[in-house]
């Protein structure tokens, strides 16, 4: 469809099936958990093989994506300041120097990895390391080029490195959950990855003896972030729930 005014129309491409339920506990960036794995599905008409041929020999993708999960602004609400979590939560900056999910059009920018190309029978994506929410709808997907999409020597703001990670440990009780887990070897990983960013809200950071819940794959893994006189801050798993029970 020809669209001439001023506004456009999206229609998702895919959608992805991801390790992260849920939204609390998502890394801030793609990247920073290298373990999430997630199935970008396609969606028809655009689940024709055809539209991917060639892809498989690329391994990593941008994802363009809608955040779903995000108010719409419309154009009577939409805030033009946003307060990162990379600044504590306190100082505002102008919504388009963010990466914040509260935004005009609510669209999302991921550098993901490519594992996998599958078209039978199902036309779907294998993806590793990235930041989005069960069910996100994906409207677009190209292939990451090096040699032009990378600037190391970039200015950036007041985002300068990747944020501080944690040490993470697990409890004996939850050490024997992961263990009767298939996939236990991938998601200790994952675990360690999401919970090395700390990722309690910026609001409840000093209070160390509450408890939170992460939802990752089919668990709610519940840790505490405790203060080590030798590690500064500890992120410590105490248990692991299953969400069909919880
Ligand atoms: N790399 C992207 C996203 C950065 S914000 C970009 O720069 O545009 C990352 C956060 O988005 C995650 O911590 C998660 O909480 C949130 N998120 C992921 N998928 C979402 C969705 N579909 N709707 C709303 N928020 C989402």
């Amino acid at each position: 469809m020809s669209d001439n005014s001023a506004n456009f129309t999206l229609a998702p491409v895919a959608r992805l099936e991801s390790d992260y339920p849920d939204k609390f506990g998502i890394p801030r960036q793609p990247g920073l958990a290298s373990a999430a794995r997630g199935r970008l599905v396609m969606l028809p008409p655009f689940d024709d093989p055809l539209a991917l041929r060639g892809l498989e020999g690329f391994s990593h993708l941008w994802l363009t994506f809608i955040f779903h999960q995000s108010p719409d602004q419309t154009s009577e609400r939409w805030s033009p300041l946003v307060r990162p979590p990379r600044l504590g939560g306190n100082a505002k900056i102008g919504v388009f120097a963010s990466r914040s999910t509260h935004r005009p059009n609510r669209l999302g920018l991921s550098l993901v990895e490519l594992v996998a190309v599958h078209t039978r029978p199902e036309v779907y994506l294998e993806l590793r390391g990235h930041d989005l929410v069960n069910d996100t709808p994906v409207v677009d997907i190209k292939p990451y080029l090096p040699w032009a999409d990378t600037r190391p020597d970039a200015r950036t703001g007041f985002a300068p490195t990747a944020p501080a990670c944690h040490p993470v440990e697990f409890s004996a009780d939850a050490e024997a959950q992961l263990a009767k887990r298939r996939d236990r070897d991938s998601l200790r990983e994952l675990i360690e990855q999401v919970l090395a960013q700390d990722p309690r809200p910026a609001y409840r950071k000093g209070q160390e003896s509450r408890r939170y819940g992460v939802r990752l794959r089919d668990l709610d893994v519940r840790f505490q972030a405790i203060v080590d006189p030798r590690h500064g801050l500890v992120m410590r798993v105490f248990e692991l729930v299953s969400l069909s029970r919880s």
